[in-house]
């Protein structure tokens, strides 16, 4: 299974592929201490309609006399007015663009890289893994999976973040489990307030789910460390590694696979990934320097 499934749709730019398109902030949403969604809409209606993203893609998002950053969609991917960014706050581009309140103006450059394999997960159970952020390049995958779930068996979603006050998409993860279209599992490393749910690594909640070797497909995005330990168990149950996929982050420059910037091995991350399907990099995480 290849992790690119629909034709990618082309990249909306200016003259070029490097020329950032205007988009205004509509909304900022807090999610939690350092993360926020920020739900942009282009400014050229023209634009609005012929943008379209396959979930688990990115946009390049430039904040004017900062810099860019590479940012996964959040938002549905059938949803064409506007589109969700959700943000970690670490360095200059996101620090500034948190900075920015509704109605400023911002640029975008894309749509990026591979997507989630939705018509290979057809007829599959689903193992959905994320921790932190993570879940935001997933997110488009679950609208999906929700907006056609007949088109998929048991879909089961495996969250952890530090503590949770840190958990992102916090009401729909909540709503999510209450419609009971999709299984939801949260664990926090620690339990603070009120938390009465499981505490220890996202890993530990696999054993809470019984996984058919032979029909299920697992998505992974997280931290390195989640991707590796997350995808080397799923192999250990005997899911075929061409059924694992795993979304990787790298420093990116110009997100269509000119510059080098985001290689890994023979790979660059950015247009071979950043959706990879696990038997395609074995070789490249069992080397540490990677
Ligand atoms: C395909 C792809 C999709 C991504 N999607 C998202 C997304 O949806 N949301 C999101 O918030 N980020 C996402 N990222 C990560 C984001 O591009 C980086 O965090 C980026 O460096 C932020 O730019 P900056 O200028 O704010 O930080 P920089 O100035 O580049 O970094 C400042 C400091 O923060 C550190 N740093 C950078 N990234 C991280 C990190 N992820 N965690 C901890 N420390 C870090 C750096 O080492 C550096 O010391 C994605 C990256 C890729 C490659």
């Amino acid at each position: 299974m290849k992790a690119t499934t629909a034709a990618r749709p082309e990249p909306i730019c200016g003259m070029n592929t490097w020329m950032p398109v205007p988009a205004r902030i509509l909304r900022v949403r807090e999610e939690n201490f350092n993360t926020r969604t920020f739900t942009l809409q282009f400014t050229d209606e023209a634009i609005r309609q012929m943008y379209g993203f396959l979930p688990g893609q990115f946009n390049m998002l430039y904040v004017p006399g900062v810099g860019e950053a590479a940012i996964s969609i959040s938002s549905d991917s059938e949803q064409h007015e506007h589109l969700d960014h959700t943000i970690r706050i670490v360095g200059s581009v996101t620090r500034a663009v948190a900075k920015l309140p509704p109605d400023s103006i911002v640029g975008l450059r894309g749509p990026f890289g591979t997507a989630w394999p939705l018509k290979e997960m057809e007829g599959k159970d689903i193992v959905i893994v994320a921790g932190g952020i993570g879940i935001a390049p997933l997110r488009p995958s679950i609208y999906w999976i929700l907006n056609h779930r007949s088109l998929y068996k048991r879909v089961v979603l495996l969250y952890g973040c530090r503590t949770p006050e840190d958990r992102v998409f916090a009401d729909e993860l909540e709503q999510w489990d209450r419609d009971g279209s999709i299984q939801v599992l949260v664990t926090v490393d620690n339990a603070t307030g009120d938390w009465s749910g499981p505490v220890g690594v996202v890993t530990n909640l696999m054993r809470r789910v019984k996984v058919n070797a032979d029909r299920t497909v697992v998505l992974v995005c997280g931290p390195k460390i989640l991707n590796r330990v997350a995808a080397w168990n799923f192999l250990q149950l005997h899911v075929p590694a061409d059924h694992v996929y795993v979304s990787l982050e790298r420093n990116m420059n110009c997100g269509f696979g000119r510059c080098g910037h985001c290689q890994l091995g023979p790979k660059f991350i950015c247009k071979d990934g950043p959706v990879f399907n696990f038997a395609e990099i074995a070789d490249i995480f069992t080397k540490e320097e990677m």
